[in-house]
């Protein structure tokens, strides 16, 4: 339970009240142009469609999808697709203005933009995943493209969906057209590395965040919310970086070990169990806990790696990790943020933290245009050098300001949508 009650009555509507207070709060203290503030405060562009589904039986479902355009300002539309029951329009604003901030922060040229379809889709079978995939491309098809709006993967959506809608817009278009997604699989023109970015991206920041902390990963133990892509690959390239992961969970619960978990053999038991998740996984000195217990475990990096509104007024105040680095979008409410910051806990935000996906999806839009591919070296060396570059600038910014890194990282990314929205005037 929350302790702020708006955290609780509609999740995507309390996600989109915290992403336009934090919107708020950057333009005060930026002292921002209010007609400016006007337009960011706003969606340029809001798509409801209705999905309707053959399913295997014969019978007909019709789902909700959603396409959202937050702002043209610095390029063309980029963000994820979601498929989860939770999805609405307010969660996918929300999400589409993280975007917008994410990419401006980590300086790719593009906008933001969101995604999703209300739907379980662990509810489907994979013929009618693709059947709904393929309707919803069309659906939003007069909207997207790949100079107007470039979809990628985001909750429950991977390489095959990416996949499909490359094959469903290419038919509507009667043209190759792969710079439509990003996050393809590499055999349709994806790039190499876009797989685990997100999460190798999460570890850079992790890294820095540890640098600047004093503190020797070899002595350190993460705790990970979340075993999807972001989770998964979070967890892999922290440990990587010497650091032992004591905890990790995902929808079947959670699963702790003082003494370090072995995640490639969890990976490995998640891709061969029949519901892809932890459920029934054993080893020597595992013990159950709760999602409550794990996020209040005392560690050194606490990565919320699942979903919104998950670090709240309720539990920020038991958190004993010594630095959180968001790997999901919007994980920690501002209630939370208050909370955190007061105790001294460092957080490393959302925009930052979770931008190696949007980073790689760059490299990929680019490669696709130029019809020459990177190696797996190079895409590592450019994002370790943006995610960097992107990390130091917050860091700085923060001290200078005497902000925390959420406001620094927003402050930046506002100013910089700011400005290009100046020069470009209002049209007409
Ligand atoms: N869904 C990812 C995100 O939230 C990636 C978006 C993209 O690559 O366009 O950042």
């Amino acid at each position: 339970m929350s302790a702020n009650p708006s955290e609780e009555v509609n999740p995507g509507a309390s996600f989109l009240a915290s992403a336009q207070s934090a919107l708020k709060d950057a333009a005060t203290a930026l002292n921002l142009d209010p007609n400016i503030y006007a337009i960011l405060k706003t969606n340029e562009r809001s798509l409801i469609v209705s999905v309707p589904v053959e399913m295997d039986d014969g019978h007909v479902e019709v789902f909700e999808g959603y396409r959202v355009q937050h702002t043209g300002a610095r390029g063309p539309g980029k963000g994820g697709i979601r498929y989860h029951p939770a999805v609405s329009l307010e969660e996918v604003s929300a999400l589409a203005q993280l975007m917008t901030w994410k990419c401006a922060l980590v300086n790719v040229p593009f906008s933001g933009a969101k995604g999703g379809v209300s739907v379980n889709p662990r509810e489907l079978s994979v013929n009618e995943l693709r059947r709904l995939t393929r309707r919803y491309t069309y659906a939003i098809s007069p909207i997207i493209g790949p100079r107007t709006d470039i979809p990628a993967p985001d909750m429950n959506t991977d390489e095959r969906t990416m996949g499909w809608i490359t094959d469903t817009y290419t038919m509507l278009k009667g043209e190759s057209s792969g710079e439509i997604v990003t996050g393809k699989p590499v055999n349709l023109g994806g790039s190499v590395g876009r797989i685990n970015a997100t999460g190798l991206g999460v570890a850079i920041s992790a890294e820095q965040a540890l640098l600047r902390a004093d503190l020797n990963p070899q002595q350190c133990a993460a705790v990970i919310q979340g075993f999807g892509n972001v989770g998964t690959w979070s967890a892999r390239h922290i440990n990587d970086l010497g650091v032992s992961i004591v905890a990790v969970s995902d929808i079947s619960g959670g699963y702790y070990n003082p003494q370090g978990l072995n995640i490639d053999e969890m990976v490995a038991y998640t891709k061969s169990s029949p519901s892809r998740t932890l459920a029934g996984y054993g080893a020597p000195g595992l013990q159950p806990i709760s999602n409550e217990d794990l996020l209040t475990l005392k560690c050194d990096v606490l990565v919320p790696a699942a979903m919104e509104n998950q670090i709240t007024g309720a539990n920020a105040d038991k958190i004993q990790a010594k630095l959180i680095v968001e790997g999901a979008n919007g994980p920690t409410t501002p209630a939370a943020d208050t909370i955190l910051q007061r105790r001294g806990i460092t957080l490393v935000p959302d925009i930052l933290a979770n931008a190696g996906g949007v980073v790689v999806s760059y490299f990929e839009w680019v490669q696709g245009r130029e019809g020459f591919y990177w190696t797996a070296d190079e895409v590592r060396e450019r994002l370790h050098r943006f995610m960097e570059v992107a990390y130091r600038d917050m860091a700085d910014f923060s001290q200078e300001r005497g902000v925390s890194l959420r406001q620094s990282a927003m402050m930046l990314a506002v100013q910089r949508v700011a400005d290009a929205l100046e020069m470009r005037g209002v049209f007409p």
